[in-house]
Order: structure tokens, then C-alpha cells, then sequence
């Protein structure tokens, strides 16, 4: 696989950043890369590593770009159809699609349709639509592998048995900033205190998700499409110290368990060089050093997002998706100080809640939920 192409979309993200430290780092070929509109940290990064195209989903920003790279080769794309394009124009080995939220959905479907692989950080995807995903993946042949460390590490608990043997799946859950918080604690947080992660630093909205277990929440339903299981058989378990990334428990009781420093580059890398493992930047696990690990059950009565999407993904159809769009509009009010941080419980919930099963939904059908889920959000602060 070491010479495989690469596509890499939301390069300049924190997943995005850390891909480009893998390549550099085992040599691969970056072909193409795509982000929002950070096109000062894009363009050092076309100079570095010099890909053949790059996308920018704002078009203003991506006609800047253009000016500032003429005297590169790189060919420039605008606009999120431009990200969808240069999928396709690009088909490329592998693509790694570090887009953050529902905006990564339409390149997913690109990639699938153009790639082998699909290394998959953007778990919106499958929250919203992940039946259908999972079926375009099938139809077209192409394989997803995921880039969420816990989903990488059931990936690699899942060789040391056969599927029919699974008895469930163990999410771990640092738990995020606000553990062991009352509610009545948790109404007067600050937005600088949601972003404080206690072991990884990520982007903004993934960081809020963990501080309101919606994190984990989403994982859940990740879980069920990637590994097609129901969501009685996904169970979440509290560990502080991320070192224990997830586990896979057998039918005989055996628990297989993956374990690492927290360090995105480990998911990343294997994505990217699965069926095989190559040598990869950071340190290795120093056990004497760790001491002991820690496990706790989730609070869902203070965090009560973690129920509700086990709840939406039992429900199915069109509800996670839903769901998915209601928290992404609300933690978008959130981190612009609109809103509270409990007011994201409290508007995710009654978004949700308002909305009647439909089952089997087309991806029209998703694109105008998830509109119409956020316009809901909106009217509700309003
Ligand atoms: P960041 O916010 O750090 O980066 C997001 C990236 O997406 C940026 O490159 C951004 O571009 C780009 N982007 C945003 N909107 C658009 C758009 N409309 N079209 C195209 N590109 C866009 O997020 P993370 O790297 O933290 O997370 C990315 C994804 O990976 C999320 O789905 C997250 O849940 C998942 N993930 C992240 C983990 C982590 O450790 N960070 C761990 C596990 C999963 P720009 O910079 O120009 O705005
Ligand atoms: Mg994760």
C-alpha cells in the first residue's frame, strides 16, 4: 500500500494536519487535498507537499488561492460541488475524509464512487446516513475503513474472532471535560471550559461533543453501521485515560481489547496501511509509567445526549439524521455564544423528539432533513 495516491479532505483540520505528519513521515503520495477556507494554512501545505488538485468549499477563498499558487501546478477547485469534482478527477487509491460534520456527506458519496478505500474520520456521515453509505460502499466495492481511533480499534479487536462469535462491542468514553459534573454545575459552564479535552485536542465541534457525551452518542450509531451490529449490542464504559481505545467482548467471555497513547496518528496510519502496519512518529505505551486505568459508568441522567441517540438509533430512518443536523446547528450556537451549554441538551432533545419515523430514506430526503432540523434549532432560539 505504500505507494498508494492519496485524497485527503479537511486537510487543514486536526485529523487533516496529523494525516499529513503520517505521510511525510512513511513517504506517500498526496494527490489531492480539500478544506473549508483556510487557505493561508492550505497554502503552505500545497507547497509542501505539492498535490496535483486542491479544493476549497468557499469560493471566494478559492479564487484567492488560485492567485497566490499560479506559479505551482496545483489545479484549484471552488465550492463544495468543486470537492465533489476533484473526487472524481482525482480517483485516487485512498481517500481519507477528515471533513467535520454533515458537510462531509456528499464527499463521502463521491469518494465511494471513485476510490478502492475510503478511510473515514467524518462519523457524520454514517450518523445521518448510514444505511445508505454502507450500501453505496457494498454496491461499488470500495472498502470503508474507520479513522475514529475507537472504531479502529473494534476493527482490530474484530480479527481475533469470527463475526457470529461477537457478543458486543465496548466503547470507551474519556468522559470529556465536564466528568463527574452535577447539572446544576454544568448550567454555568463556559465555552473555554467545553473546549479544555482532558487527552486529545481536536477540532472545536468534536471537542463540545465530547464535553456533552454527544460524542459518544454518535459513536454508538458509527458502530452500528461499520460493524452491523444493534445498538443493545454496543455498550459505552467511562475510561479517563484514553489509553484503552476499545474492546471487542466474545461469546466466551474474552475480552480483546486495543491499547495506545492517545495519538490520532495511530488510527490514521493503520487506515492507511491496513491490511499491513508500518512504523509510524510518537511514542510507544509505557506501562509501568501509566500506573493504573480507571472505568466508570456514563452518567446519561446529567448527560442525557448519550441516551438519546442510542434511543434515535433504535429508531432509525430518518431520526438520526435529524438528530445529528439539531446538535450540529446547536453546537454551532453554542461556540458563538448563543446558547448555554445545557440548551444544546434541551433543543438536540425537543428537535429530535419532534420529529415521526420515516423509514428508508433517500439521500434527498437526508439533505432536506438535515436543512430542515437546523432551521428548527434556529427557530427555537429565536
Ligand atoms: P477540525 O475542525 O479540526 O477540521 C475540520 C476540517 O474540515 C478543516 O480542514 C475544515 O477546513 C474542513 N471543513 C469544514 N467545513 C467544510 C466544508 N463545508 N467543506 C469542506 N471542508 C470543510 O475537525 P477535526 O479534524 O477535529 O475533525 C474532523 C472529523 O473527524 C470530524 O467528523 C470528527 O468528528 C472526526 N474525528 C476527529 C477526531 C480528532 O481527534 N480530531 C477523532 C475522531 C474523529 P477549514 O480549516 O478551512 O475550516
Ligand atoms: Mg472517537
Amino acid at each position: 500500500m505504500e505507494k498508494q495516491r492519496i485524497t485527503l479532505l479537511g486537510s487543514t483540520g486536526s485529523i487533516g494536519v496529523q494525516t499529513l505528519d503520517v505521510a511525510r513521515f512513511r513517504g506517500l503520495s498526496v494527490d489531492a487535498i480539500g478544506f473549508g477556507s483556510d487557505i493561508q494554512k492550505g497554502e503552505e501545505q500545497i507547497r509542501a507537499f505539492s498535490p496535483r488538485f486542491c479544493a476549497v468549499a468557499d469560493e471566494k477563498a478559492a479564487w484567492e488561492l488560485k492567485t497566490r499558487v499560479k506559479d505551482t501546478n496545483v489545479k484549484i477547485y471552488a465550492g463544495s460541488h468543486g470537492i465533489c469534482d476533484m473526487i472524481a478527477d482525482s480517483a485516487s487509491d485512498v481517500c481519507l475524509n477528515a471533513i467535520s460534520g454533515f458537510a462531509g456527506l456528499l464527499p463521502t458519496m463521491a469518494a465511494l464512487s471513485s476510490c478502492r478505500r475510503l478511510a473515514l474520520a467524518n462519523k457524520e456521515t454514517l450518523v445521518a446516513a448510514g444505511e445508505i453509505v454502507m450500501k453505496t460502499a457494498a454496491d461499488k466495492g470500495c472498502e470503508i475503513i474507520p479513522v475514529d481511533s475507537e472504531h479502529s480499534a473494534i476493527f482490530q479487536c474484530l480479527q481475533a474472532g469470527k463475526k457470529r462469535e461477537v457478543k458486543k462491542l465496548i466503547l470507551t468514553c474519556s468522559g470529556g471535560a465536564f466528568f463527574g459534573y452535577t447539572k446544576e454545575q454544568l448550567r454555568s459552564v463556559t465555552r473555554e471550559q467545553a473546549l479544555g479535552h482532558p487527552t486529545w485536542n481536536m477540532g472545536a465541534k468534536i471537542t463540545v461533543d465530547c464535553a456533552s457525551l454527544m460524542n459518544k452518542g454518535l459513536e454508538v450509531i458509527e458502530a452500528m453501521h461499520l460493524f452491523s451490529l444493534p445498538p443493545e449490542q454496543i455498550q459505552v464504559v467511562i475510561h479517563r485515560e484514553s489509553i484503552i481505545h476499545s474492546m471487542v467482548e466474545y461469546l466466551d467471555n474474552t475480552v480483546v481489547a486495543q491499547l495506545g497513547v492517545s495519538d490520532m496518528r495511530m488510527p490514521i496510519g493503520y487506515a492507511l496501511s491496513y491490511p499491513d502496519r508500518a512504523p509510524l512518529p510518537g511514542e510507544a505505551l509505557d506501562f509501568a509509567k501509566l500506573g493504573k486505568l480507571t472505568f466508570f459508568r456514563p452518567d446519561t441522567d446529567t448527560f442525557p445526549l448519550l441516551s438519546l441517540a442510542v434511543r434515535s438509533a433504535g429508531r432509525g430512518g430518518i431520526i438520526p439524521c435529524a438528530m445529528n443536523a439539531a446538535n450540529e446547528e446547536a453546537v454551532r450556537l453554542f461556540l458563538d455564544g448563543k446558547i448555554g451549554f445545557t440548551d444544546i441538551f434541551t433543543v438536540v432533545e425537543e428537535v429530535t423528539d419532534g420529529y415521526a419515523d420515516q423509514a428508508s430514506p433517500t439521500l434527498s430526503d437526508i439533505l432536506s432533513v438535515n436543512e430542515e432540523a437546523r432551521e428548527r434549532v434556529r427557530e427555537k432560539v429565536r
